[in-house]
């Protein structure tokens, strides 16, 4: 039923530790992603939900399933933890998909593990919700992501500061590997711990690696080029990921951990909406200097692995996170071009873009309505709806002359909005549509979610009947903070 092939539980005992998921009193099936299943290769019959929510409870354990916490540090808002693991979450096993790809299927709020420190070992309904539709809205945006597979309720309440309703959370991924994951074998100077994570990352994530010479700063660098191409799709869709720490960056690539993540309405650099980032570390713009900032952590891990003098090392791993800046900027300039729709390369893109950008924050133009708009007045609609996002007419005016001369380029209106569209989403998930969810949820109506989910599985397509998930919030209906995930 599952073909499990668990290459992680094959990894030196000390990567983490055996663990079984506990039992939950009456696991009811909310949601199972039945093309998901199909790509992993799973049989499952999508009709029975009673073994459906057995399965994704952890109630029920399939065939071959090796069920583990996987150990990692981290560092959390910039303070260095050198033991957190997977509290909440454990590993059933690895299956090959359909494609030949290794993917992991994990239970999220399956109880408490050895890396529990104080935690309960569970999750609330809310997070799981929240996380099931960004996860899959990244997806079909077209954003490397982790996916959700199933969620379940559990019967149970878990207490955070009320008692809520209780839920587990599947997630799939290409790997759950984190920088954390370097750093739990580097902070104990295990460095044959480290060169064996390295060594399975290679084979895994990057085969094309293999043989190469100075393999771990070849390492270092496609997890640079992988994460920094990542962050700017983030911000392309004004994606705010809200907790970066370096326990929560893959490896693979794959956006993860969907706590108090958000898409941003009005555009603001600054934007924060997670409840626990006082400071604003991890503020929308701060994205990509944090990416660097993780990249680095990672870097240190590797630094004995690398060839050549303790010297060289250093300037090598100086010149890949030199390299990670110069690549997030070209991908973000790539991705801004197209959401302009500017056909070719030019010197004063940049200025351009950065001008639209400022005139949005200076208006509070929201992000994804002004650039939709564009793309409608690309394809010769009136102008009323772009311009109505602003506030300063003549500035605006300046700089729609200046655009017009370049997207005009060699391209029927028709081309251009076709092109434009195709990268400036209609439907996100709105933080003030996914609270709606999760209220009705709560009281047990998950009509909401599904609707929602319909909505957003096209993103790039405005359809009439899910017109009430294009607009942004009104005033009374805005969101303002999210919670974290635990
Ligand atoms: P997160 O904020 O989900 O990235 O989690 C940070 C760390 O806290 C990880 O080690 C989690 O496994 C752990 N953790 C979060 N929530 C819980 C919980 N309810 N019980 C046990 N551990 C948790
Ligand atoms: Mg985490």
């Amino acid at each position: 039923m599952f073909a499990f092939d668990n290459s992680y539980a094959r990894l030196p005992a000390h990567f983490f530790e055996p663990t079984m998921p506990a039992d939950v009193a009456a696991p009811r099936l909310i949601r199972f992603n039945a093309a998901l299943a199909a790509e992993l290769g799973l049989t499952l019959d999508a009709e029975d939900e009673e073994r459906l929510a057995a399965l994704f409870s952890g109630n029920a354990l399939p065939d071959g399933a090796e069920p583990l916490a996987m150990a990692y540090s981290g560092h959390q808002f910039g303070q260095f933890n050198p033991q957190l693991g997977d509290g909440r979450a454990i590993l059933i096993g690895e299956v090959v998909d359909r494609e030949g790809r290794r993917r992991d299927i994990q239970l999220k709020g399956a109880g408490q593990t050895p890396f529990s420190r104080r935690g309960d070992g569970r999750a609330a309904l809310g997070p799981v919700l929240r996380e099931y539709i960004v996860s899959e809205a990244m997806f079909r945006l077209g954003i490397p992501t982790t996916r959700a597979l199933a969620a379940v309720s559990t019967g149970e309440a878990v207490m955070r500061e009320t008692p809520l309703p209780g839920a587990v959370f599947t997630r799939v991924a290409a790997s759950h590997i984190r920088i954390g994951t370097f750093q739990f074998f580097a902070a104990r100077g295990d460095n044959d711990g480290v060169k064996a994570l390295a060594d399975h990352v290679i084979a895994r994530h990057y085969p094309e690696l293999q043989g190469v010479s100075n393999p771990y700063l070849a390492l270092l660098n496609g997890v640079a080029a992988r994460q920094a191409a990542l962050i700017a799709r983030w911000m392309s869709v004004g994606f705010i990921h809200g907790v970066m720490n370096t326990d929560n960056m893959t490896v693979s690539g794959e956006t993860i951990d969907f706590g108090p993540c958000a898409f941003l309405d009005e555009y603001d650099p600054k934007k924060v909406f997670s409840s626990i980032d006082r400071r604003g570390r991890y503020a929308y713009g701060n994205q990509p200097g944090i990416g660097q900032w993780n990249l680095a952590r990672l870097a240190e891990t590797l630094l004995p692995l690398l060839d050549g003098s303790e010297e060289q090392a250093v300037t090598d791993a100086n010149a890949v996170l030199v390299t990670f800046g110069r690549i997030f900027q070209e991908q973000w300039l790539a991705g801004f071009r197209a959401k302009l729709g500017l056909p070719s390369e030019q010197d004063g893109d940049l200025e351009l873009i950065n001008d639209l950008l400022a005139q949005m924050a200076e208006s509070q133009a929201d992000f994804t309505v002004a650039f939709r708009a564009l793309g409608g007045l690309a394809g010769g609609r009136g102008e009323g709806e772009f311009t109505a996002l602003f506030t300063d007419r003549p500035r605006l005016d300046d700089w729609l002359a200046r655009w017009r001369e370049r997207a005009g380029e060699g391209r029927t209106p028709a081309e251009r909005q076709a092109a434009m569209q195709a990268v400036n989403p209609a439907v996100i998930p709105r933080n003030h549509r996914i609270e709606e969810v999760i209220e009705a949820g709560l009281s047990g109506d998950f009509e909401p979610f599904d609707r929602m989910m319909a909505a957003l599985d096209k993103p790039y397509e405005a359809l009439p009947e899910f017109a009430a998930y294009l607009v942004p919030p009104k005033p009374e209906e805005r969101v303002s903070l999210t919670f974290c995930g635990t």
